[in-house]
């Protein structure tokens, strides 16, 4: 590594702590093992009670800093129905005049620029100053071609994406399910979808692409996106797989009373339920829920919010038990009948910790890349149960690809899932050899996923490629 010893590279974050964390990884990636100067430099928005939580990340000392850049006010570009993608795309155009002053007023000139798929708008900096430029999809092969390819598919298809009756083909990959398009795809006349596809078009005048994957678990893709010449028209860089990179465990504590009662369950028999960093549910799927796991008798943590009525922020006010401590948004008398099988956690929970704790043999999860990754790199078996973003996506990849999860038989972004499904799909997953199945599949991947990163691993090699193309 001599030879990358001293190189500089500033990543630029599009605002919101779940754009933030995987980019601070990827620092402290870069610092650690390639002993990269990194400097990130944010693009500053308020942040949400439950996502501050993540906030306590430790930085590599010395190699990494964190630019807050001065917040951009957007309101007077915005109306109440303005959509997140949107959002986040007007948000880093404007923030472009401030980030190239950050970059500027660097002590020296960084080798590189990176930015994140919603950052593509800045990536004209790199060119001003004559420095490489690569874009970061946090997420997988399978979105980043299906990014790409959206411009071609915007001219080749009539009408609205989920309303095709066949799915939409991407040259060499596996294909999309209409109803599986990422959220900004669900509505063509939305600005979101305008953004997105811009997004597709940018993404391939960088440098190369990084993802959040890895050779062994995404292999197709990556080679369609590599060597497929139809794919290649529309995306002729270099493509690295980096993955996957995730939060380090952080100890809950001795006292953490959830490690605790987990340490008193046998091996691989609860279920861990939870939706990621703003995951709700409604009030009848809450229900359902809940009823699923009682039913299926199962051991289980489960993760509560109260259902949605807006604003995640909401759910911390209102919220009220019944005597016997089952907050009032669950059946009555819930945890008292749960209450030598199940826990409730309130809103947060150390997610990390948990699923990597020996009595978890099962992760409901919504599919977001990281609750998806901190689960396959412990060997926990999934139920997919997608809820907004590129979720659908990610749950027929672990369905249908990779072999670790099983999912409703309906999506639950188009209905609400009943009890006894729920319990079907609990009892298959802990109780079943069917889950026994996935869970030897999860722990060959969290091997090929250690094997990856390892230094003679392909994603340590793809970073090793791209600095020394940098360098
Ligand atoms: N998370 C957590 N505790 C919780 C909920 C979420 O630690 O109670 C963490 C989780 O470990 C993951 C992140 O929040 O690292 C959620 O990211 P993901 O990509 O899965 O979903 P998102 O929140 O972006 O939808």
């Amino acid at each position: 590594d001599s030879s990358v010893r001293n190189l500089r590279v500033a990543i630029l974050s599009s605002p919101g702590m779940g754009h933030l964390i995987p980019v601070v990884v990827l620092a402290n990636r870069l610092a650690a093992h390639h002993n990269v100067r990194v400097t990130v430099l944010q693009v500053t928005t308020a942040v949400s009670p439950p996502e501050s939580k993540l906030l306590d990340l430790p930085l590599h000392k010395d190699l990494v800093q964190i630019i807050q850049l001065p917040p951009v006010d957007i309101s007077h570009l915005v109306g109440p129905s303005t959509q997140v993608v949107t959002q986040l795309c007007l948000m880093v155009r404007e923030a472009v005049p401030v980030v190239r002053s950050a970059i500027a007023a660097m002590e020296s000139r960084p080798d590189a620029l990176f930015v994140d798929h919603f950052g593509t708008d800045a990536l004209p900096i790199a060119a001003e100053l004559n420095i490489a430029k690569y874009v970061y999809v946090p997420t997988t092969a399978w979105f980043t071609a299906l990014t790409v390819y959206c411009p071609v598919l915007d001219q080749e298809i009539e009408g609205e994406y989920v309303d095709q009756l066949e799915d939409l083909r991407i040259p060499g990959c596996k294909p999309v399910r209409p109803e599986d398009v990422v959220d900004p795809m669900l509505d063509r006349n939305d600005q979101q979808y305008d953004e997105y596809v811009r997004m597709g078009k940018q993404i391939p005048l960088s440098d190369g692409i990084l993802f959040n994957s890895w050779e062994d678990l995404e292999s197709k893709t990556i080679q369609a996106l590599r060597e497929n010449q139809a794919l290649r028209s529309v995306v002729n860089i270099p493509v690295y797989p980096v993955g996957p990179l995730r939060r380090p465990v952080e100890p809950a504590g001795p006292t953490s009373e959830w490690i605790s009662w987990l340490d008193r369950q046998p091996n691989e028999s609860v279920l861990f339920v939870s939706f990621g960093s703003g995951g709700m549910l409604s009030a009848e799927q809450i229900t359902e829920l809940a009823w699923g796991l009682e039913l299926s008798c199962q051991r289980f943590i489960w993760v509560v919010r109260p259902p949605t009525r807006g604003r995640v922020d909401d759910a911390f006010f209102n919220v009220g038990n019944s005597s016997d401590g089952t907050p009032n948004y669950l059946p009555e008398g819930f945890s008292t009948r749960t209450r030598d099988v199940g826990l409730l956690v309130s809103m947060w929970a150390p997610q990390i910790e948990i699923l990597s704790h020996s009595a978890v043999g099962g992760f409901l999860s919504h599919c977001g890349w990281n609750s998806t990754l901190e689960s396959i790199t412990n060997g926990v078996p999934m139920i997919a149960w997608p809820l907004y973003a590129e979720q659908r996506l990610n749950a027929t990849f672990l369905v249908e690809e990779a072999g670790v999860a099983v999912r409703p038989r309906e999506l639950p972004t188009k209905q609400v899932v009943g009890r006894e499904e729920i319990e079907r799909l609990v009892r298959s997953i802990i109780e079943h050899k069917e889950g026994q199945g996935m869970r030897d599949k999860a722990k060959q991947l969290k091997m090929s996923a250690e094997d990856g990163l390892g230094r003679a691993g392909s994603s340590y090699k793809s970073m090793c490629e791209i600095l020394s193309k940098i360098g």
